[in-house]
């Protein structure tokens, strides 16, 4: 299988999984999406949505943020992870909005990554999501599945952004970020991946590592025969 026939088998397998992907984190307006993007970093989307509920609902707008403070959004947000930097960022960004951007959530790269808290993951989730121009945010999950999938080398964030927006047509990439995500929930354990019945690595995963996962696979029989060995001998 070549790899342009790999990208569109694993299309194939992810359209059939996720037809309609939802958006993971709750959001009415593109500036709720921004902050609850920025509680997103090392939080799970669960927490994020626990939370949002009661700060959005003080501060829906980027003027009510800024009006909050930074010691109200903390007591909101603690159960995230890092809360007291995007608490500060959070509350810094609304006032950056009000400020400079007419309380409206800018729609360049060069606009939000300049925003506290908002990198390029940041920005690319928001232009996708919020605005619908094409992006390929790429988190964790992605970055190890496109390595895994033989679509990237996995040697940067960055390399992976690149090779997926070659790999799959422009007018995908926003469902396919989304599709590979829920995936990657779904289907990929921190340990223990049996390749030969997962419904990508199956056929996506490269020979050598088919190899390298095999001796993995015989460990607890090999096990299983030195502990008789050992019973034996005494
Ligand atoms: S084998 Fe399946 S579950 Fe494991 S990494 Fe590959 S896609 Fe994920």
């Amino acid at each position: 299988m070549n790899r342009a026939e790999k990208v569109e088998r694993i299309r194939h397998v992810l359209d059939e999984l996720y037809p309609d992907p939802p958006i993971p984190l709750h959001h009415t307006d593109p500036f709720t999406l921004l902050v609850a993007v920025v509680l997103s970093a090392q939080t799970t989307d669960a927490r994020v949505n626990m939370v949002t509920p009661e700060l959005f609902a003080a501060a829906p707008t980027p003027a009510a943020m800024a009006k909050l403070g930074v010691a109200r959004i903390h007591d909101i947000i603690k159960t995230c992870g890092l809360a007291p930097a995007k608490a500060k960022n959070i509350s810094a960004l609304a006032k950056i909005l009000v400020e400079q951007h007419g309380s409206e959530v800018p729609r360049t790269f060069e606009e939000l990554e300049a925003l506290p808290g908002v990198g390029h993951k940041t920005a690319s989730v928001v232009m996708a999501q919020a605005f619908g121009i094409p992006a390929f945010p790429v988190d964790t999950h992605i970055h190890r599945l496109a390595e895994r999938w033989g679509l990237s080398d996995g040697s940067s964030v960055e390399r992976t952004e690149r090779d997926l927006k070659a790999a799959f047509p422009r007018d995908s990439w926003i469902a396919m970020h989304l599709k590979i995500i829920l995936f990657g929930r779904e289907h990929c354990p921190a340990l223990r991946h049996d390749m030969s019945t997962c419904p990508i690595c199956s056929f996506a995963a490269s020979k050598a590592r088919l190899r390298a996962a095999a001796p993995a696979k015989s460990a607890p029989k090999a096990a299983a025969r030195a502990r008789g060995k050992s019973t034996r001998a005494r």
